[in-house]
């Protein structure tokens, strides 16, 4: 008798014995069978806990046994066990790993795309099992959803690919003015300064940019972890704050910056964190708004939300750039935020700044309109007073 045939026949049926007349043979049946019972739903608790779906396929591709995760994973509602797995599981590739395991005695490892019921990533293996020399072989296949672990890889690995890029630009560029200098034909005390602010304004850019990926790098973790570390302060203190940090720059462009804050205002906020997210709109605002223009500061109550909003002079944005702008370096002029200083990664580290506290970066902008960044945090999070 096979292994299959053992799961799917009734128990009467495997052991014979009268239950009204039990014998002390019938009666060692009868609490091994609930023994093994009891050690199967055991088994079968145990495997529905798992966060991976596992499915044993007899050699006749029936479902002889399925954990919750695969049910849940395949949308099965009705009891699939005895039934063709392929009347469930909607996927060629599956079907073709299914029959490579069953010819062969190696573990079958792949990673495949599935579309049904939804588009995923899978990492299957699966194995022969044989129990005996005369059963039939029986296919458990295991499979991994990796979907997210994979986007977060490309991720990374873009985000590598991007750093390594931002380095080498500037760093070319001081080995450039170093080579120079060094080859001593320089004319004038005038064409070395020159090259020595090259080097002075391309180091400071290499810090800031990995000041920056600390940084983010840093929030991220924060955020994975929700460790903020947040107390009740003023948020008119900490607007105040990011104003006085950017007096220098506002003053060499002559910015005027003029603040509409809500004195009563506090927030449960890391006011270190908050007062670098504000400092880097307010920044922006000045390097791409004309000379002698005018950046608003505007903290306030709106319909249960606090608003913090920067409003500039500036060039504005077109719609298509407005989402895109908060991704890691994401540029709409590169040459223009070289120019003025960018790393591409100051709206990225205000928007994980903003989430930390439970709310979000926006903007409103209109091309040759000027450009309103806002912070926007819930209420609940903060407190009047
Ligand atoms: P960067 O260091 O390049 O300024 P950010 O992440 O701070 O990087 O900003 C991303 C891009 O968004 C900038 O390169 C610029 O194109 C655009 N941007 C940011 N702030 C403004 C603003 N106030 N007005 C117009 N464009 C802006």
């Amino acid at each position: 008798m096979s292994d299959r045939d053992v799961l799917e026949k009734p128990k009467e049926q495997l052991f014979c014995f009268d239950p009204k007349s039990p014998s002390s043979i019938e009666n060692q049946c009868m609490s091994r069978i609930r023994e093994l019972e009891n050690e199967k739903i055991k088994l079968e608790r145990v495997l529905d806990t798992v966060n991976e779906g596992m499915i044993t396929i007899g050699a006749d591709e029936k479902i002889l046994s399925i954990n919750a995760y695969a049910k849940s994973f395949f949308s099965i509602e009705a009891n699939p066990l005895g039934i063709l797995f392929t009347e469930f599981v909607k996927s060629k590739q599956l079907y073709e790993i299914y029959k490579e395991a069953l010819q062969t005695k190696k573990e079958v490892d792949h990673t495949i795309d599935v579309t049904n019921p939804s588009k995923k990533t899978l990492r299957v293996k699966s194995f022969r099992v044989k129990t005996s020399k005369e059963s039939s072989p029986v296919v458990l296949m295991v499979f991994e959803d990796i979907t997210n672990s994979q986007k977060l890889e490309k991720f990374r690995s873009n985000f590598v690919a991007n750093v390594s890029h931002e380095l080498r630009t500037p760093l070319t560029s001081i080995q450039g003015a170093i080579e120079t200098i060094d080859a001593g034909d320089l004319k004038d005390e005038e064409t070395l300064n020159k090259f020595l602010a090259i080097i002075n304004r391309q180091s400071k850019r290499l810090v800031d940019l990995i000041e920056n990926v600390l940084s983010l790098a840093k929030i991220e973790e924060l955020e994975e972890y929700q460790e903020l570390d947040a107390k009740e302060e003023s948020l008119s203190k900490c607007i105040e704050n990011s104003i006085k940090n950017v007096a220098v720059l506002a003053e060499k462009k002559q910015i005027k910056i003029e603040s509409q804050l809500d004195k009563a205002l506090s927030a449960n906020m890391d006011a270190e964190l908050l007062e670098r997210a504000i400092t880097s709109y307010i920044e922006n605002a000045i390097k791409y708004s004309p000379i002698e223009s005018m950046v608003t500061v505007k903290l306030s109550n709106r319909e249960k939300e606090i608003y913090i909003s920067v409003i500039d002079n500036g060039p504005g944005i077109e719609k298509k750039h407005q989402n895109r702008i908060f991704e890691r370096f994401y540029r709409i002029d590169k040459g223009r935020s070289r120019e003025v200083g960018g790393t591409g990664l100051g709206l990225a580290i205000v928007k994980h700044i903003a989430q930390l506290h439970g709310g979000k970066a926006q903007v409103l902008s209109e091309p040759g309109k000027g450009s309103e960044f806002m912070i926007v945090l819930p209420t609940n999070n903060l407190n009047s007073g």
